[in-house]
This record gives structure tokens, sequence and C-alpha cells, in this order.
């Protein structure tokens, strides 16, 4: 016989542990405490044998696991660029969870559906993206990219008379992928699953920010001929800065080519009047790539997938089978536009961090963590010996220490670590140009000045 479920004993459990750990998060260690040997120690040991109450699991697995936690969620984490949970967003995504939605067909879950159809639709306008565009709910930018550029490669390879999704890349027209020097890896990455290879691209080069040079990219496009896609990026992840995307477009439009747009943080500049100078031209691209779990802060994992091309977008992700129920009048099904067949319901999430925030909440974020993350590069360079390395247009801080003896790099790295140790704030290291250098991104929706000055403070006393 098997039991009747008791929910609320390991439910109240996860209840009382998650309020502990987010009302004490402002004064934890921002980064981990337990070492691999203790975290094996407190978690491991033999498989059980037998069942075991839910509720003990759910409260020794927060006791062994917590230490072992970089508390990201923190307003005082700075690391790579990662954003924390909006409560309405992370409220949504136990929901979710609780629902246990398989998200893949409207049939298998009409509200699923039509969550996604309205978040979508609120995206778009959000960007000010065309209005026929679609949208996938994928885990992140790199499925993001790599489901744009599947419909880049389908679209690109049909105008030349090729049929991918049925014959394959063998004996394909040669498809050339032009990106700058400073593309994230994730591009690269897609590269290889989509079988073209990551010497199919052709690098362009860039200025000081990192930021493509479109002289560069039309000589590049001149030079070649064929089915070309271009990878365009908007927020590079050291610097921050923006392909200038309306030359780029122009550039790639007039050689025939798709531009796709990597914005996994730096598209959420577009939605507010401050910073969408930044974006200018990104709507004319072909499709977009952008995570919802770094600036929108809705709980990991969440990213967006946008294409200009519908069609192209169904014929590159889509599926039929005798088994399934496919949507009839217009209902969306989510297995046309991701990589997934089934697949956690991401969208109540994200519309509940949109809800919550409304556009001008979402504005508010992304131009809070700028302004903030001026004040981070202002107070640094103020200090002898510090250096500022980009210019800080976005969220983006780069910062390099000097030493007496002449090994900045070195130096650069143990400050690094002593940060870290510290545990007032966490970010990471980086090398800019050949130059060893911390990183500090901006991207929580709790960072306030009193987390930058302290975070400020501590680093200056690391680097003292
Ligand atoms: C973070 C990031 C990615 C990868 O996104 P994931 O969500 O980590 O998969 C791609 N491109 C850029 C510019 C990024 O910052």
């Amino acid at each position: 016989m098997v039991e009747k479920p008791d929910w609320d004993a390991p439910l109240a459990e996860a209840y009382d542990r998650a309020l502990g750990y987010l009302t004490a998060l402002p004064d934890r260690p921002v980064g981990s405490t337990a070492t691999r040997a203790d975290l094996l120690a407190a978690l491991g040991g033999p498989l059980p044998e037998g069942p075991r109450d839910a509720r003990e699991v759910v409260a020794d697995l927060a006791v062994a696991a917590e230490p072992g936690l970089v508390n990201t969620p923190s307003g005082r984490f700075f690391g790579f660029v990662v954003g924390g949970a909006h409560p309405a967003a992370l409220a949504a995504d136990w929901l979710a969870a609780t629902w246990d939605q398989n998200a893949c067909l409207a049939a298998l879950s009409p509200a699923a559906s039509a969550v996604e159809e309205v978040a979508g639709e609120w995206l778009v306008r959000l960007f000010g993206l065309p209005a026929q565009t679609s949208v996938g709910f994928v885990t992140g930018g790199q499925m993001a990219n790599f489901t744009a550029l599947a419909a880049a490669r389908h679209e690109v390879l049909r105008r030349a008379g090729w049929d991918v999704e049925a014959d394959g890349l063998a004996g394909a027209p040669r498809l050339r992928v032009l990106a700058g020097r400073h593309r994230h890896s994730t591009i690269d990455r897609a590269l290889r699953f989509l079988g073209l290879g990551r010497n199919a691209i052709i690098p362009i080069d860039t200025d000081d920010q990192g930021r493509m040079l479109p002289g560069a990219l039309a000589e590049a496009l001149a030079g070649g001929d064929g089915p070309a896609i271009v990878c365009a990026q908007a927020g590079g992840v050291n610097t921050g800065a923006f392909d200038p995307l309306e030359d780029v477009c122009a550039v790639a439009h007039e050689a025939g080519a798709w531009v796709h747009v990597d914005g996994a943080f730096g598209l959420w500049a577009a939605v507010t009047p401050r910073l969408r100078h930044l974006t200018a031209g990104f709507e004319q691209a072909d499709s977009w790539a952008t995570d919802a779990h770094k600036w929108l802060n809705v709980p990991y994992d969440s990213g967006l997938v946008f294409c200009a091309h519908p069609e192209a977008h169904r014929a590159a992700m889509g599926v039929r089978a005798g088994y399934l129920i496919h949507g009839a009048d217009g209902e969306r099904d989510a297995i046309d536009y991701t990589p997934d067949f089934s697949r956690r319901a991401r969208g109540f999430a994200v519309y509940a961090a949109l809800r919550s925030l409304g556009r001008g909440g979402v504005a508010d974020l992304v131009e809070r963590c700028c302004t903030l993350a001026g004040r981070f590069a202002e107070r640094l360079a103020a200090h002898d010996g510090v250096e500022v390395l980009n210019d800080v247009s976005l969220n983006q801080v780069l910062v390099r220490f000097l030493s007496a003896d002449g090994d900045h790099d070195g130096h650069t790295r143990a400050v690094v670590e002593r940060v870290q140790r510290d545990g007032t704030c966490w970010m990471s290291g980086t090398t800019w140009e050949g130059r060893a250098a911390m990183r500090i991104s901006v991207s929580n929706w709790t960072t306030d000045q009193d987390d930058v000055d302290r975070s400020v403070e501590a680093i200056l006393r690391c680097a003292g």
C-alpha cells in the first residue's frame, strides 16, 4: 500500500529553510565556506537502503549544503554576470515545481502555454522588437544562442537552395560565420553543436572596448561569398560594450547575411531610455538571445531566444509525431521554439517577474545597477594603484591593481583571491587584452549604495 502523501511537513521545512536563508543573506559571507571534502562528508555515505522521512531529508540537505553555497542571491555578489531572484519570480518558480507541468505542448499545459504567449508578447514590446517576433523560453544564453543560430542556419541555407533539416550539412554550401574577436564562448560552442565547427568563424577585429569594427566586417563579408551569419554582441562579458548594431546590421544585410545578437545581459539596456542608445539599431537584426536569470533576476535557469522569422525558428526546432497532440486554434506549443522535448514551465517565473516589476521596475533595476557600477569605478579609481580598464557604460567594471614590484598581473590575481576569501563580497578575475583584471558585475536587484561602499572598502583593504 502506498502511504497517503504528507505534503505539509517537507514543504513547511523547505519554506522555513528558504526564509531563514534569505533573511540571513545580508550577513552571510558571500563565498562558500566549505571544501569539497567537507561537503562530501556531510552529504555522502552509502545509498540508503530504505525510505526516510521527507521532512528530515529536506532538513539534512539544507544543513549539509548551505556551507557550500556561493551566495549568489546576495546584494554583494558581483561575480560573472549572475543576478539574484526577485520574490515574485522565486515564488512563481516554486509553483512551477509544485504544478510539475511538462510545458512542451499546449495540450499538456494550457496554462504554461498561455503564460509563455503573454510573457513572450510583453517581452517583444518591452525590448521593442518587430511585432511578429517568435519567442522561446530556454535554459540560458547558451541555448538561446544555439536556437537562434539553428534558425539562422536553416534560413541562410534555404535561401541557397539547401534543406539542412532534411539533408544535414554534408555537401551543403559552405556557411561563413562572422563574429567579433571578443564574442562570448557560447557562440563557438553553439557552432560546434550545430555541426558548423568553430573554424567556421571569421573573427572580426574590435576596438579597445571589444566592439566589432563595421569596416572590418564589411571587408570580411566582401572577401568571400555564399551564405553568411553575423554574430554581434550587445554587452560583452568583460567591458559590457556593445557592437555598433546599426552599422553591423546595415553592412550584414547589404551582403545578404543573417544577423544574430547575443545580448545575454546587454539586451536589457533597451528597456531604459537612459541606455537604449547603446542598442541603437538592434531591432533590425534577425535573432536575439538574452537571459532572464541574469538581469531580470529570475531564478536559474531561464534564457530567452527571439526570432524575427518565426517560420525559420519553427523549421529549425519544430517536431511532429503521431502520438503528440499539436496545438490548434493558434495554441502555442513550446516544443516548436526550443531544443527541449519535455521541459520545465519556465514561463511562470518570467511572467511573474515582468508582472511584478512592470516596465518601469525593469528600467529602474537596470539603471540602478549601472549607476552603482559607476560608483564602484569612481571610488576604486580614486585610489593610487587602482586602475579601471574599461569605459563603464553599463554594469561591468574591470579593475587592475598595480604593484610596486611591477607584477601587476600577480598582484591583481592575489587581490581577487583575497577578496573572495574575505567574504564581504565576491567577484572573479579575467584577462582583458593580455592584462589580469578583477571583474565586477552589478546585476542584482537588491544591491544598494551601502553594498557597494562596503565592498569597495573590503577590496581596498585586500589590495592594501
Ligand atoms: C552569460 C552569457 C552567455 C551565456 O549565457 P548562459 O545563460 O550562461 O547560458 C552568453 N553570452 C553572453 C554575452 C553572456 O554574458
